[in-house]
């Protein structure tokens, strides 16, 4: 730590982040924490909103003398990702995360650290407690930020309309600063299945292993392998050859957001051992000289497993495989402004087979809005003729970046003066809150900042705790330059 005062700072955002880390706060379960920071903002004297989504609104005074400052909005999400590393005994809705600390870093003792965004929250609680001769401030803390953003969603937009400037405190690189989101839309296909009594013959576990998977906005334009549509494409594989099979379940896939980077199907068959190695060999060959720069230790395996009780009829097996044949994953299109930002992509995230039905996802980014509606459709159509039935969640919107910016400006040249490195400004093919934000408000100027974290949403989450004085003294600069007057919006 640099000194004193920076260490003054991190205790006692630390201390704010604690009382968040004893509070279980996964998506959907927000009320305690809700209530909590309600309390906390009106110990500060604030004027609070708990609203029907649990979101709280927190407005706080000018001070005397910039009663006429332009409102700037600070924005974070109270809800995190639960999850703890295997063999750890963990209930996300009773259990505290149990922090650890050393010099540099913050973790939690085998489970996700919520940082994300508990690191925002704790600082704007911080800039709240101290920030001096500045104009009227507003908190808003959404909640279910983390699998639906419905908080923004139902957010009144008159909480938004009446600022000039909003700082949404989630990001994760302390010299990042984002002007400009993707939007994205949720697609599930499912079928329905007729249990079958399984053929005579043998029966194989097809593993798809090896690759890379990652974050499905942050990582899909690296051109790496989907174990989902690997597995489907082996699939058809044995079909073009005439090896007939029957599948007893197709699996694959953590989340809907992560590129799948496991996939496996249980099949039943009389084709000839040699035959069915054969062919996948090939496809395995194929595709490892496709992936060979990009995700190379592919791996799809065979082995003899224990017959199953029954089988999807070939129908079924049909719909979901031509499916996943039929529908690209990955990178679409490149932006024609930013170079090197992708601007629509998709991915296929979840496959699993149930005991009434087997479904996957597809999730889809675009920062063009209207090709995320077309796309929807493409997987309407798609769907309708293969007998698939399709749900559309509600799209989230895209946050397109604006021509001119004056508070991401004003706060590079903060950081650079600061830090005395330069900061990166950049357009994410991610989602954000801020593009149901710029909906609803659309003449506010709005940047999206944050700590320094790893691993977010796993039980490796590591907080850089040398990167929160830097946060907070950017953030303080800037409210203060807006109360002198230097920074003009619109
Ligand atoms: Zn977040």
């Amino acid at each position: 730590m640099r000194n004193t005062e920076d260490r003054k700072i991190v205790d006692e955002v630390l201390e704010e982040f604690a009382a968040l880390a004893a509070i279980p706060r996964p998506s959907h379960h927000e009320k305690a924490v809700s209530d909590y920071l309600l309390d906390a903002f009106r110990a500060l004297g604030c004027k609070v909103v708990q609203d029907a989504s649990n979101n709280i609104i927190a407005d706080r005074k000018a001070a005397p003398g910039f009663e006429n400052v332009p409102r700037v909005i600070l924005q974070g999400h109270m809800d995190m990702v639960c999850v703890a590393a295997e063999g750890v005994a963990y209930d996300p809705l009773r259990d505290p995360i149990r922090l650890r600390r050393t010099e540099n870093e913050l973790t939690a003792e085998g489970t996700s650290l919520g940082a994300d965004d508990g690191a925002g929250v704790a600082m704007i609680l911080y800039v709240f407690r101290h920030a001096k001769d500045v104009g009227p401030l507003r908190a808003i803390i959404t909640t279910d930020e983390e699998t639906g953003m419905t908080g923004a969603q139902f957010l009144d937009e008159k909480y938004l309309s009446d600022a000039d400037f909003l700082i949404n405190w989630d990001s994760e690189n302390y010299d990042e600063l984002t002007r400009g989101c993707a939007g994205s839309v949720g697609v599930e296909f499912r079928r329905q299945i007729d249990w079958r009594t399984p053929p005579e013959g043998k029966t194989w576990h097809i593993s798809v292993r090896g690759l890379l998977g990652g974050h499905s906005g942050e990582r899909i334009g690296d051109g790496r392998g989907n174990a989902i549509r690997i597995l489907a494409q082996t699939l058809h594989a044995l079909k073009k050859s005439d090896l007939s099979f029957s599948v007893a379940s197709m699996t694959g896939g953590s989340a809907r957001n992560a590129i799948a980077a496991e996939a496996e199907a249980v099949i039943v068959t009389q084709a000839g051992t040699e035959d069915i190695r054969r062919v996948i060999a090939e496809v395995e060959q194929r595709e490892r000289i496709i992936l060979e720069t990009s995700d190379p230790k592919l791996q799809i395996t065979l082995s003899e497993t224990k017959q199953p009780d029954r089988v999807l009829s070939d129908a079924e097996t049909a719909a979901v495989t031509d499916a996943l044949q039929l529908l690209h994953t990955g990178v679409f299109q490149m932006s024609t402004t930013i170079t090197g930002l992708v601007e629509t992509s998709s991915n296929l995230g979840l496959l699993r087979t149930e005991e009434n039905e087997v479904w996957f996802s597809y999730f889809a980014r675009s920062s063009v809005d209207g090709k995320l509606t077309d796309l929807a459709e493409s997987c309407r159509v798609l769907g309708e003729r293969l007998g698939l039935e399709v749900q559309i969640a509600t799209p989230s919107p895209g946050w397109r970046e604006r021509p001119k910016s004056a508070l991401s400006d004003m706060m590079a040249e903060i950081f650079e003066m600061q830090t005395g490195r330069p900061m990166k400004v950049d357009v994410i093919h991610a989602g954000l809150e801020c593009g149901w934000h710029i909906q609803k408000a659309p003449k506010l100027d709005m940047v999206s900042i944050g700590v320094t974290t790893h691993d977010i949403h796993s039980p490796k989450e590591t907080l850089d705790l040398t990167t929160i004085a830097p946060q907070v003294r950017l953030v303080t600069e800037t409210l203060r330059r807006i109360a002198d007057g230097k920074c003009a919006a619109k």
